[in-house]
């Protein structure tokens, strides 16, 4: 993998900033960009000073998703080999679409997504498993996968997230979410002025920062643990196996038979 950085890290006294930051690409997701943004999160983690983490991007949208582009898709050869049908492609996803995206939901610091423009499919994963969201006015969501045959991204929060009939239009329509109504269903926990997206977000994490961190931790935890007693968990593993299901449909239905290249594997990316 190259050196080149598609995340920043920062911080400020308590709070480390995690920062998207491939903006020409509309900070799309390749393996090398999740990396960095796993290891900028483990390192706040592990830094004894910080207590809270903020995620925000770099350019004119959070997420424009997972890369579909041709020279991502030469990363993405490197670790799916589609000669394996699909066990390599299920494998890889597994741990890096889904439980990865678990365990950003599990950090033991309370973490704030600060999102701007536009959020699709597989941006959702970078500021759904964050504890809270800030959006500017200008935010907008969409998983709009379902053109590509898949039934949404891997990390399948939609109806918790959104309430069951409102994550199944979401779904059906592929059409975006504006901030002040995900807002109204507690996807976001404020909405601002773009240009108070910033500031808003590090007073909520000033104000987080000032609490005890083991009490954090144990709110924090109650809350996953609940949902994951609610069946959250279980649900998404459950349902990634149907996300597999529909990308072996895409594959089956693709020119040659088997190929992970082109549309097929543009489908399966954009998914995630
Ligand atoms: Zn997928």
């Amino acid at each position: 993998m190259s050196e080149e950085r598609f995340i920043q890290y920062e911080t400020d006294g308590a709070i480390a900033t995690v920062v998207l930051d491939r903006p020409d690409a509309r900070n799309a997701q390749h393996p090398p960009f999740l990396e960095q943004f796993d290891e900028a999160l483990h390192r706040a983690v592990d830094d004894k000073e910080v207590r809270v983490i903020v995620v925000r991007a770099n350019g004119p949208h959070w997420s424009a998703g997972h890369d579909i582009s041709p020279e991502s898709a030469k990363l993405f050869k490197d670790v799916i080999d589609p000669s394996t049908g699909i066990h390599s492609h299920y494998g890889w996803e597994q741990i890096h679409y889904l439980e990865k995206t678990k365990s950003w939901r599990d950090l033991p610091k309370p973490t704030i997504a600060a999102v701007h423009g536009k959020c699709i499919a597989g941006g959702l994963m970078l500021c759904w498993p964050m504890d809270l969201i800030v959006a500017s006015e200008d935010a907008l969501f969409s998983d709009p996968v379902l053109r590509m045959g898949v039934g949404g991204v891997e990390y399948f929060a939609h109806p918790w997230e959104l309430g069951a009939r409102k994550a199944k239009e979401f779904l059906f329509t592929g059409e975006f979410l504006d901030a002040q109504e995900a807002y109204r269903l507690g996807m976001v926990n404020h909405v601002v002025p773009r240009e108070k997206l910033e500031e808003k977000a590090y007073e909520v994490a000033g104000k987080i920062a000032r609490m005890d961190p083991f009490g954090l931790r144990m709110a924090k935890q109650s809350v996953n643990r609940t949902l994951d007693q609610m069946g959250q968990w279980n649900a998404m593993q459950a349902v990634f196996d149907m996300h597999h299901l529909a990308h072996a449909q895409s594959r089956l239905l693709s020119e040659d038979g088997s190929s992970i290249q082109g549309q097929t594997v543009g489908s399966m990316k954009a998914a995630s």
